[in-house]
């Protein structure tokens, strides 16, 4: 009998800001990770910046 199973990547990595695909993560279970995209990472610094510009 063949197993196919292990060959699937089942987490996936999601930005918790626009909820883009990230990356995948191969895992047992179905897992939902969250982080950062790298345009919304870009986006947050950016803001930062600005905030410290105004002070
Ligand atoms: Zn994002």
């Amino acid at each position: 009998m063949a197993n196919f199973v292990g060959s699937i990547d089942l987490g996936s990595v999601l930005c918790k800001h626009c909820g883009n695909l990230i990356d995948t993560v191969d895992t047992e279970k179905v897992m939902i990770y969250y982080s950062d995209c790298l345009q919304c990472n870009k986006e947050g610094s950016k803001k930062v910046e600005e905030k410290q510009y105004e002070y």
